[in-house]
């Protein structure tokens, strides 16, 4: 069993964590007059003045004290947890890489043209018509393609009574969220007893206030819809919509592509499937593409090539902007260079062994999984145990817990995503980690963790007090 001790800095001084840059050695500096008016402006201000090999230590400590994707795995389902390759950060960080977003077009060829390249990749990919690149997120990505849905509708003279938006109860907030925030009442499917959507119970939620469906496939327990051309006939009969929330796009990768399988809109999330880093915040990219007769609608700008030049163009009946410039760029950069290394071959070498990762790692444990066939990720059950204590003293194993407690169809949920990044010798260690926590005790598992240098968080505390910024006490 692997031991783990995450590094802990407490010297007298630091009172057992590593201080803040801002409460190092601080000098007081003069600030010169300004043409800003005086209440705006302070007449001197207080920086660290450290040299550079303490600044350097101080970013490593605080790495040591963290748990990353470049530490160990890091399962959480859903999120598709991959490792993110390094060479494509060299690539973000040629300087050619870094262009003004108000260049003229002619000059800006090179970027447009790669902008344009991603846009064709990603809709091979995904089946889709036409794309855009704008969207600085997958939840982003959503309210977006729910937006160009209800263009679509408007433009169709039927907005005022497609008021709803079906989203299944294995959903991910967001999709509820997207839906609520672009104006929509949420219709909510409960799923039937394998865990997918229920034909029955579907026919009769649409109709004619439907004016969406979004879906994921696989879905939140990893299971295919197997009825999903059904599925979308259903919902095009009504005249609604069928948007696919392409956070699951992982398990399908170079195999099937939801335009295929008649889907309208997607969005894609590009630090799960295309391994940008997870933003911790930001920036991030979710593209939508569109099927055909859908581009109209799409946000403006919009790169398209005519007669050999890349030019920026604004869709007939666009829904406007939804992101400064056209996106965030080097995390687009990022995906353009990943897609590229890994080509055809590589993107489907991608899909399969993230499947088999995630049967061989179900296949190890010692905990049920009510729900099969998976593909790229599973949910397993923590049984008579909390799923969160149970998460919580994984780390001890130096090793990430899964996501927990949902989807709630299954009992004390661990949505399980080991991702294609991860060997057989790491898969291994993870199941060791998960069956050597089914053998403590539920204090001990209360407990946890005791190995990180963070210990359990006050979770109310935290909730009802919380503290969001630092600020200096005296002067
Ligand atoms: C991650 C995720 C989202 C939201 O995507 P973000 O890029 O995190 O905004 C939506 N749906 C599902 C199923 C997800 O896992």
């Amino acid at each position: 069993m692997q031991r783990h001790r995450q590094a802990k800095w407490d010297d007298a001084e630091s009172e057992g964590h590593e201080p803040l840059l801002s409460e190092k050695d601080l000098t007081r500096y003069e600030l010169q007059d300004t043409y800003l008016p005086d209440e705006l402006t302070r007449e001197s201000i207080k920086l660290p003045s450290l040299s550079e090999p303490e600044i350097a230590r101080h970013y490593t400590r605080l790495s040591q004290m963290n748990y990353g994707v470049d530490s160990g795995p890091y399962p959480l389902g859903s999120c598709t947890m991959k490792y993110n390759p390094k060479f494509t950060e060299d690539i973000a960080a040629l300087p050619s890489a870094s262009v003004h977003l108000d260049r003229p077009s002619e000059t800006a060829q090179g970027t447009l043209q790669i902008y344009y390249e991603l846009q064709e990749y990603l809709g091979e990919i995904g089946g889709m018509s036409a794309v855009t690149l704008q969207p600085p997120a997958g939840a982003a990505g959503e309210l977006t393609g729910i937006l160009v849905a209800k263009a679509y509708h408007e433009y169709n003279g039927e907005a005022a009574q497609r008021n709803e938006i079906i989203v299944p109860s294995s959903a991910h907030g967001t999709n509820f969220a997207s839906a609520a925030m672009a104006g929509y009442d949420i219709v909510e499917l409960p799923a039937d007893e394998d865990g997918r959507v229920d034909l029955d119970v579907l026919s009769a939620a649409v109709g004619e206030s439907t004016a969406a469906l979004m879906l994921t496939n696989p879905n939140t327990l990893g299971l295919f819809e197997r009825e999903i051309e059904e599925i979308a006939d259903l919902v095009h009969e009504a005249g609604g919509l069928l948007y696919y929330d392409g956070a699951n796009l992982n398990a399908l990768l170079g195999r099937a592509r939801p335009g295929d399988m008649g889907f309208d809109i997607m969005h894609y999330n590009v630090h799960k499937t295309f391994a940008t880093p997870h933003g911790g915040g930001g920036p991030g990219a979710g593209p939508i593409g569109v099927r055909e007769g859908l581009d109209k609608f799409l946000p403006n700008p919009h790169v398209r090539k005519e007669e050999g030049e890349y030019v920026l163009t604004t869709p007939e009946e666009s829904i406007g902007k939804v992101h400064g410039g056209m996106g965030n760029w080097l995390v687009l950069l990022k995906t353009h260079a990943y897609i590229s290394r890994l080509g055809d071959s590589g993107l489907s070498d991608t899909s399969a062994k993230a499947v088999l990762n995630a049967n061989y790692l179900a296949s190890q444990l010692e905990l049920d999984v009510p729900f099969e066939p998976f593909h790229h990720e599973f949910v397993a059950s923590a049984g008579e145990k909390d799923a969160a204590d149970f998460a919580k003293k994984m780390l001890d194993y130096g090793v990430h817990p899964p996501t927990t407690k949902w989807p709630d169809i299954v009992d004390e949920a661990l949505m399980t995503e080991p991702t294609e990044a991860e060997s057989k010798t790491t898969l291994d260690r993870l199941a060791e980690a998960f069956n050597a926590v089914l053998d403590q005790s539920d204090d001990a598992i209360e407990a946890a963790p005791n190995e990180t240098t963070a210990k359990r968080i006050d979770q109310t505390q935290a909730a009802r007090d919380p503290v969001l910024s630092w600020h200096q006490i005296s002067d």
